[in-house]
């Protein structure tokens, strides 16, 4: 080994890295004091008034894609990627389940700019409400004996069905037996 090399001056060679103390306390002091003025402009702004939640206006489309086949490239656009996508926040989530979860949550409810909160209803509200379901039952278009009236009636189209069936593959075994 060189000897000499050993011993210029101005070259560190002990291999390790030495930290100057004095300069990332410094920077510390001064990232610590960026955080703070952002957290006091943050704070200083008046809360953000979202509205109140409303109920959907539209059926949630869960099932358009059951059963069917398509082809996922990861270059896809993100509408187009296996799952179910929200255009409002740009995502796509894995399944039904989840989706469900995603419109019903509060980042989702944040970006349709509503709250959490649900808008107390009034006396007159409730009563109202009740009213119009009363009404509702009275002129009711569909009660438990409709429903079990179209059941029996159903039951009985599928046993005709299974004896015309019936039936006609007898005939077709007796012409084919006459032959
Ligand atoms: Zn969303």
């Amino acid at each position: 080994m060189d000897q000499s090399s050993n011993h210029v001056v101005g070259v560190d060679n002990t291999f390790r890295k030495k930290f100057d103390k004095e300069e990332y306390l410094q920077r510390a002091r001064e990232r610590e004091e960026k955080e703070a003025d952002g957290r006091k402009s943050k704070s200083r702004g008046p809360p953000v008034q979202r509205k109140p939640l409303k109920p959907r206006d539209y059926q949630v489309d869960l099932e358009s894609r059951l059963g069917k086949t398509q082809v996922v490239t990861p270059i896809a656009p993100l509408s187009q990627q296996a799952g179910y996508y929200c255009p409002v926040c740009e995502c796509v989530v894995k399944d039904s389940a989840n989706y469900l979860d995603h419109i019903n949550g509060k980042k989702h409810q944040r970006a349709l700019g509503m709250s959490m909160r649900v808008e107390r209803s009034s006396l007159e509200q409730v009563q109202q409400r009740f009213e119009a379901s009363k009404k509702r039952k009275d002129t009711g278009s569909f009660t438990v004996q409709d429903f079990e009236e179209q059941l029996l009636k159903q039951q009985q189209e599928e046993e005709e069905r299974k004896q015309r069936r019936k039936r006609r593959r007898k005939r077709r075994l007796q012409r084919r037996n006459l032959k």
